[in-house]
């Protein structure tokens, strides 16, 4: 049981953990020589760091709602109808609904400040750990299904929609992308590009969905699924040929967000360290301290949205009947009875 949890563990997350922790590293290299030779050293670093915003959502309280926004919920003019600033979202919304419904547009861009006001007190090691934080939440606005409450798939009878596009896809063909997207530029307002990127993949939901339906109408469900071993565990997942006709359907916008993803990155990690005045960063190769690797889950967050959970090959009577997964919870609790500390691999 517990290696079965380990290995769900490991498995989700927003863009999959291996897209993250690809995306974070390949950002490095856009990078001008002044900041490539403080980021270079650490790119190991800043490439396993990608994934702790997720490991974190079971520990930290308000760490979920940075992940995501359901622009639906504010019906079809959200992006004209939500301000920009997060002080102006609150006195419209309230904090606590505004949180409710995601909040990403605006926690990325403090941690963007978090960020510039690391690079201004010159502290390597905030400024690592920062950047690959804000790769995170970049990586996450690109996710179509971080713009919905409808997830994955949910509320259209497509539940594990999530992972298999943000997870399975890349897995299977990001071998063959290209992440060639040129040099980090300055960006005057970052902000505006940060709603752009969310309206750009909430845009590019329908089609996310759309396509998939029309593939499963075609697909018997022998041939949508099939089986393979994850971590010793003989794991339910989209099939070869129905991912590789969802990956044609889509022509490519998985690369795309990839590659916008890895781009927009760069250009915040760039225009940070010019905001703060562009300091000459000390290069130190010594490996970073790993100080975060252990969170400790918090009970009161056990009912967080995992707004990542792909399908895998859990028994049915681990499902509830929203969809959502109960083994989880309970089987992390018992295994922390044993081990007062949760230290995750991966
Ligand atoms: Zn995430």
């Amino acid at each position: 049981m517990v290696v079965l949890q380990i290995t769900s563990l490991n498995q989700v997350s927003g863009w999959g953990f291996y897209a993250h922790r690809l995306i974070n590293r390949q950002a490095v290299f856009s990078l001008p020589p002044e900041l490539m030779v403080c980021f270079k050293p650490h790119i190991r670093f800043i490439s396993e760091k990608a994934v702790n915003p997720d490991r974190r959502r079971y520990a930290v309280k308000r760490e979920a709602e940075k992940h995501f926004i359901d622009l639906d919920v504010y019906g079809d003019s959200a992006l004209v109808l939500l301000p920009i600033f997060w002080s102006d979202a609150v006195k419209q919304f309230g904090e606590d609904s505004l949180r409710m419904s995601g909040i990403a547009p605006w926690s990325t861009y403090q941690t963007f400040l978090q960020l510039t006001r690391a690079f201004e007190r010159k502290d390597l090691q905030a400024i690592l750990r920062l950047a690959a934080d804000l790769g995170h939440y970049i990586g996450d606005i690109h996710v179509p299904l971080h713009t919905t409450k409808n997830y994955n798939g949910q509320f259209t009878g497509q539940y594990g929609i999530h992972g298999f596009w943000e997870s399975r896809l890349p897995e299977l063909f990001a071998a063959d992308y290209n992440f060639f997207v040129g040099k980090a530029e300055y960006i005057p307002n970052p902000q505006i590009l940060i709603w752009e990127t969310v309206g750009q993949s909430h845009a590019a939901l329908d089609s996310v969905l759309a396509f998939e339906a029309r593939l499963t109408a075609r697909f018997p469900e022998d041939k949508k699924y099939s089986f393979e071993e994850r971590g010793g565990i003989n794991t339910r997942v989209y099939s070869k040929a129905f991912s590789q006709a969802y990956h044609q359907l889509l022509a490519g916008q998985v690369e795309r967000q990839m590659q916008h993803t890895i781009k927009m990155i760069a250009d915040f990690w760039y225009t940070a360290w010019i905001l703060a005045g562009q300091p000459d960063l000390e290069v130190d190769s010594e490996p970073l301290e790993e100080r975060d690797s252990l969170f400790v889950p918090d009970n009161s967050l056990k009912n967080i949205r995992q707004h990542e959970t792909s399908i895998n090959g859990l028994p049915e009577l681990f499902w509830k009947s929203s969809g959502k997964p109960q083994y989880f919870w309970p089987i992390f609790q018992k295994y922390r009875e044993k081990r007062p500390r949760f230290l995750p691999i991966g």
